[in-house]
């Protein structure tokens, strides 16, 4: 297949590049830079352009043999997305019609949509299986809520098939130590505390002690990032095969406070470093866990890497050898 990876600069992009070229595919990443990185495109073809960017998507359409498009450029900072909305709804919603509306003048009818947990809002049980209500409670939630609202119509008026794919809590790095994450600024837990491990950052700052959880801490449902992208593959030979769009919610199923990431982090890194306790962040659940049986059952899908402790194994490889190079 052809695929064209929207986002394929960035850290769940790069790697699903990646994926989908071990797999056998033609790959073209569509890639702004804005926040990816041209050295994380290691196959395929790459154009640099904005999927707002009409007269860019026909020349790449205009080829006539892409099979499906996957659509990873999304704005993701909750934070940004409060002070910022009119960024958000401008890059995550127009620039996302703009794409979509260029398949269809190509005649190109398969989408994997990067959706996220934060459709669902504050969680009225958990796990959260793809029942639950979706009350975001926060622009970036919205921005994702209402393109997949627009898919469902565009399925039903012009056939585009879509599945869109609610992540939890996206980490880890490739394990062949090709790829990982580099965010800029970084806000992700795990990436953070292995900088803190690593010294590159003076202390790790909890966000919060006093949630109703075990230990006080957030928890969340951390899935390596393979798994993940091996998913995205499953689901689209699924939606290609089967003529039908899907929705699925992706995590491991288990739930890690931040405390605990902590602790496996000193366990796997072997150092120790300083942790702050902090107020609550604004718009944080206690706690966010997926009920992904139905992409285990429909996907024949299984995550390999079940265990923290694995999963920030290869993160902690990824930060070594980036302060290796510096
Ligand atoms: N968190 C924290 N300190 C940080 C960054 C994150 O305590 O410096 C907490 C955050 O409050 C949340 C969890 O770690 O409970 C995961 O946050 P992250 O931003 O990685 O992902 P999110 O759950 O917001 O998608």
């Amino acid at each position: 297949m052809k695929i064209l990876v929207v986002g394929g600069a960035g850290y769940i992009g790069s790697h699903m590049v990646k994926k989908l070229a071990k797999a056998g595919n033609d790959v073209i990443t569509l890639d702004n830079l804005s926040y990816g990185y041209r050295d994380a495109v290691k196959y395929g073809e790459f154009v640099e352009g904005d999927l707002g960017d009409d007269s860019v998507l026909d020349s790449i359409f205009k080829t006539g043999d892409i099979d499906a498009v996957m659509h990873f450029a999304g704005f993701i900072q909750v934070g940004e997305s409060m002070k910022k909305p009119s960024m958000y709804y401008h890059n995550n919603v127009s620039n996302t019609l703009v794409l979509l509306d260029a398949m269809l003048r190509h005649e190109v009818k398969n989408f994997i949509f990067s959706s996220t947990a934060a459709i669902f809002g504050e969680p009225e049980y958990t796990p959260i299986d793809e029942k639950h209500i979706k009350q975001p409670i926060n622009p970036y939630g919205h921005s994702k809520l209402m393109i997949e609202q627009a898919l469902d119509d565009y399925d039903a008026a012009y056939g585009l098939r879509a599945t869109c794919l609610r992540y939890f809590n996206a980490a880890g790095a490739d394990p062949d130590g090709e790829l990982g994450e580099r965010h800029v600024p970084e806000t992700h837990l795990i990436p953070l505390i292995l900088q803190a491990a690593s010294g590159r950052r003076e202390d790790i700052k909890v966000f919060g002690d006093d949630y109703e959880t075990n230990d006080g801490t957030c928890v969340r449902d951390y899935i390596h990032i393979n798994d993940l992208c091996d998913a995205h593959l499953l689901a689209l030979q699924k939606m290609m095969k089967d003529d039908q769009s899907a929705r699925y919610n992706l995590g491991n199923g288990k739930g890690f406070s931040v405390k605990q990431v902590i602790d496996v982090a000193k366990e796997v890194s072997g150092n120790d470093f300083k942790v702050s306790i902090e107020p609550r962040r604004a718009g944080d659940p206690a706690v966010l866990v997926a009920d992904a049986s139905l992409a285990k059952q429909a996907l024949n899908w299984q995550p390999e890497f079940a265990e923290l402790k694995d999963i920030v194994q290869t993160a902690w490889n990824w930060e070594t050898e980036f302060l290796a190079k510096q």
